[in-house]
Parts: C-alpha cells; sequence; structure tokens
C-alpha cells in the first residue's frame, strides 16, 4: 500500500483496462483503424476515453467542445453518451484526420451530434464567443497543439456555464515536463500552462495521472 498513486507496470496496466474498460465494438475498430496511422500516438487511450465519457455523465453534460479531434475516438466516447438533444463541437485542421472518423461516427449513429468545424480552433472559439455562445457549453476537452492550450484554455473558460468542467490532454508529455534536456516548444508551453492553471482561482483543478496525465478544471 502506498499514499502516493500507483506507477502501473505492463501487468497492473493491462489488468486495469481488463477489468474495467467497457469498449463498444465501434470504438474498438475505430481505434484499430487509428492503430494503422503513423500518427496513432495521437490517440487518447480507451480507459481515459471511458473517463471522459463518466465525466460528461456526471455533470449532465448537452453541450461539449472538442479542441483537437483528430480520427475521432474522444468525439465518439462523449457523443455515445450524450442525451438526445446534446452535441459536441468538434474542432480540428486536419480534413483527412477527420474523414477518417466519419464512418465510424455514421456507424455509432452520432453523426447528428457532431459538429465538425474545419480550421484553427482559435477562430472557431472566437467565432462561437463572437455569435453569442458565451458559458453556454458543459464541457471542454483540449488536446490540439500544445502552444496555443493557453490560448484554447481562456477561450474553453469563456464558452462554458459556471459549473462546467475542462479537460486537458498530455499535461505530463510522457515525463519531458521533468527532464531539465527539453526545452523546444511543446514541452515549456505545457510546462507554462501547468503552471498557469495552478495559480488559476477562477477553477477548482485536479491532475489526473491517466493516458498521457489529464487535468481537470470545473469553473467557479
Ligand atoms: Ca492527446
Amino acid at each position: 500500500m502506498s499514499n502516493r498513486t500507483t506507477i502501473l507496470d505492463d501487468a497492473l496496466y493491462e489488468y486495469l483496462t481488463q477489468v474495467s474498460v467497457r469498449e463498444a465494438d465501434v470504438l474498438k475498430r475505430l481505434r484499430q483503424d487509428t492503430a494503422q496511422m503513423p500518427q496513432h500516438n495521437m490517440q487518447i487511450a480507451p480507459e481515459q476515453g471511458q473517463f471522459m465519457a463518466l465525466l460528461v455523465e456526471l455533470i449532465g453534460a448537452h453541450r461539449c467542445l472538442e479542441i483537437g479531434t483528430f480520427t475521432g475516438y474522444s468525439a465518439l466516447c462523449v457523443a455515445l453518451v450524450l442525451p438526445d438533444d446534446g452535441h459536441v463541437v468538434a474542432c480540428d485542421v486536419s480534413q483527412e484526420f477527420t474523414d477518417r472518423a466519419k464512418p465510424f461516427w455514421r456507424e455509432a449513429g452520432v453523426m447528428d451530434k457532431i459538429d465538425l468545424r474545419i480550421g484553427p480552433a482559435l477562430e472557431t472559439l472566437d467565432a462561437l464567443i463572437a455569435g453569442g455562445e458565451r458559458g453556454r457549453f458543459d464541457f471542454a476537452f483540449i488536446d490540439a497543439d500544445k502552444v496555443n492550450y493557453l490560448g484554447y484554455f481562456q477561450r474553453a473558460f469563456d464558452l462554458i456555464r459556471p459549473g462546467g468542467l475542462i479537460a486537458v490532454d498530455n499535461v505530463l508529455w510522457s515525463g519531458a515536463v521533468v527532464d531539465a534536456s527539453r526545452d523546444d516548444d511543446d514541452t515549456e508551453a505545457i510546462r507554462e500552462f501547468n503552471l498557469a492553471l495552478k495559480n488559476d482561482a477562477r477553477v477548482s483543478i485536479s491532475m489526473v495521472p491517466i493516458g498521457d496525465g489529464v487535468t481537470l478544471a470545473r469553473k467557479r
């Protein structure tokens, strides 16, 4: 027993997924399809997708934002648990990656719940704010280019309601955040983001060591 977070070796990780992950068949096949791509590491882990779906259910979310959709796994996890009138505004710059998601979204019957916006997410979010959507979202997932994390967070914060939740991916960056030899823009941006969140009194936070690290921030 330990009073710090348990490190998962391969056997324990395997056990965790075996006894807790209930991945729908369509999600599994989407994941297998993405696994053939060189960029497959950009996809979230299945236990993380299930965790986010649970969060969406817990807060009774109807309107969700996603910043960085890639091949659509996380959007599908969320869309599958949304009520009939719920939807996800999914932002990504890649037509190619998001096209790969569509057959799976369609098969899962959630095409009309996912409002895909191709283009720079900062512009999409600014357009939502300008269009009167401030405070009208319940949940946001940030998982796009790391150098813009603070910009995405600021806009997501404006767009969600008090009591709404923002989940931010890759906050541990495979451990690079504590590697003094790493001074690349992405790593520096994540360190800066994590420090900014710690000092942001507008939100309650928890950094959860699931996947590559997810920080949850609840708007006060
Ligand atoms: Ca990610």
